[in-house]
């Protein structure tokens, strides 16, 4: 039993049945998510026997740490291989005013976008909510005593909207006052812009916080960088992040990942200026973080600046996202391919 694939009513109900106690769970959840346990043994408010119990019946961890990486600017990654040998990264980031995770939903990625190391294999298969749930605890237990998780991004690898139920069942407990107890609105879901899964988003009415990775701004431009659209295209992804924004009110960001020379003029700044108009929307705009093997290279900073005065200008909220990590290979699925099958690389298990 993969103890953290159980939502908290099913770990209550599993508690009552093993051992006639649901509340035990309430323990159980309190320990690892704000204790940062790391065993059963640590609970030590639970009778030993119980614990004895757990730790013969229940699997806390099933991820391999294959390597963990530490920047000097306080980022921190994670390559994790699961008992099937697939492996997948997340990342921890520590700002002045922010401590953010970074987390991963699929073993690759099939959308299709020809810059993103992520997706260079194809999707193998879905994360579960247990497999994304360790991701976050384990992150978690990277902090200092003094240090609070405040962010969660789903900006990691894979599309978190084509596995929307694993990801749901993991962030019910990050939101959870009595989990990790991070706010619906410090937590942003990053996707690629699956129409009909940001309509059931809006639908749940849950204040996430959601984030569109545009890329380009005509649909010419975007079926070149971004294989998925061919089947989708803008207007039909702008229609769905209105009624996300009509039925949430929280404004949607988009985000743009300036790849040197290839969508980054102040022509395709002012069209999607145009394209965004009459929106509520933010843009974050991401210098690219180049990926070894594809052609595409990191803007001029001089590039990066016009690009964002051309949208100011329009009245667009805009913001030009920092890099970090770059030493450790932080973006997206740059790690994963980096450190090959079975390669042990400082291993430090949280
Ligand atoms: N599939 C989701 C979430 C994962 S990627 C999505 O498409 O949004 C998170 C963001 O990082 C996306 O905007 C993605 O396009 C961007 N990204 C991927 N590779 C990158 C790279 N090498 N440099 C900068 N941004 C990158």
């Amino acid at each position: 039993m993969h103890l953290l694939d159980y939502s908290s009513a099913d770990l209550r109900s599993w508690c009552a049945e093993r051992f006639g106690a649901g509340y035990r769970a309430d323990q159980i959840r309190h320990w690892l998510f704000q204790r940062r346990a790391g065993d059963f043994a640590e609970m030590s408010d639970l009778p030993r026997k119980l614990r004895d119990e757990l730790t013969d019946c229940c699997q806390l961890w099933t991820a391999d740490v294959r390597a963990h990486r530490q920047a000097s600017d306080g980022t921190e990654k994670l390559l994790l291989a699961w008992p099937d040998g697939e492996t997948i990264e997340c990342v921890l980031l520590r700002e002045p005013r922010r401590t953010s995770i970074c987390i991963s939903t699929q073993v690759g990625c099939a959308m299709g976008c020809a810059f993103c190391a992520s997706g260079l294999n194809g999707v193998s298969r879905n994360l579960t909510t247990g497999e994304i749930t360790e991701q976050m605890l384990r992150l978690n237990r990277l902090l200092g005593d003094d240090e609070r998780l405040s962010h969660i991004v789903v900006m990691g690898m894979g599309e978190p909207l084509a596995n929307l139920d694993a990801l749901l069942g993991a962030l019910a407990g990050a939101t959870d006052p009595k989990g990790l107890g991070i706010s619906a609105r410090r937590t942003t879901i990053s996707t690629v812009g699956l129409p009909p899964a940001i309509r059931r988003l809006a639908e749940l009415n849950v204040p996430y916080h959601l984030a569109v990775s545009l890329h380009a701004p005509d649909d010419e431009l975007r079926n070149r960088l971004v294989r998925v659209n061919r089947q989708t295209g803008i207007e039909e992804i702008l229609a769905a992040a209105d009624a996300f924004f009509q039925a949430t009110g929280r404004r949607v960001t988009f985000e743009y990942v300036l790849l040197g020379g290839v969508n980054d003029s102040p022509q395709h700044a002012s069209r999607l200026a145009h394209l965004l108009r009459g929106r509520p929307a933010l843009v974050n705009l991401i210098p690219y973080n180049p990926v070894a093997g594809l052609e595409f290279g990191t803007p001029r900073p001089e590039d990066v600046r016009e690009f964002a005065d051309v949208l100011d200008r329009r009245g667009i909220t805009t913001a030009v996202r920092k890099r970090k990590g770059d030493r450790i290979d932080a973006a997206c699925g740059q790690l994963r391919r980096i450190v090959g099958e079975g390669q042990s690389v400082t291993v430090d298990p949280p």
